[in-house]
């Protein structure tokens, strides 16, 4: 069992009765002009100056920052779409959970966080019934770019696929 950090952030409500959590959205966040930009307290002071939240939050150097209750909606998705011929739902907090990692557009993410983010969300998909992850600009195009062509997908793909038990299939986005 990984140790999760908490850090209770207060924009957060109820789902909706009776909604099955089957989606896992993946950001970056980074907090732009202050001179400490990567840092863990100002990306706190990001989400909440911004009236938004995320379930988790992964520092720099793969810590996991529990934000949100799972069984709570955060405020991470904003107006999105599911990008699925088959799935086109609209409003993705309803029935997902949203991870932010901490990284700036020309920066790499750090083999510390794709650890730490299969980590996470392989206990993730032990508690819920997922069975899609896309990143926030495949939920809203056009208007979100994060996480963005720096996140190696096929990385991150093969480690959660190496955790999962046969017959389970989780859909990504590429
Ligand atoms: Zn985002």
């Amino acid at each position: 069992m990984m140790h999760i950090n908490k850090k209770p952030l207060i924009h957060s409500n109820d789902r909706p009765p009776a909604t099955a959590v089957d989606t896992i959205v993946i950001h970056s966040i980074y907090a732009k002009d202050h001179a400490d930009s990567l840092s863990l307290s100002a990306c706190f002071n990001v989400l909440d100056t911004c009236q938004v939240s995320a379930h988790y939050l992964i520092s720099r150097d793969g810590e996991i920052w529990n934000l949100v209750d799972e069984d709570k909606r955060a405020w991470h998705a904003g107006v999105s779409k599911m990008p699925f011929g088959d799935d086109c739902r609209e409003n993705v907090n309803h029935f997902s959970i949203g991870i932010e990692l901490i990284c700036e557009e020309n920066t790499d993410f750090s083999s510390e966080q794709y650890e730490a983010l299969a980590l996470l969300t392989s206990e993730i998909l032990n508690r819920h019934p997922i069975t899609n992850i896309v990143g926030h600009e495949h939920i809203a195009p056009g208007r979100k770019v994060d996480p963005g062509p720096r996140f190696d997908w096929p990385r991150y793909r093969a480690l959660v696929e190496g955790g999962i038990s046969a017959g389970r299939t989780v859909r990504f986005p590429l």
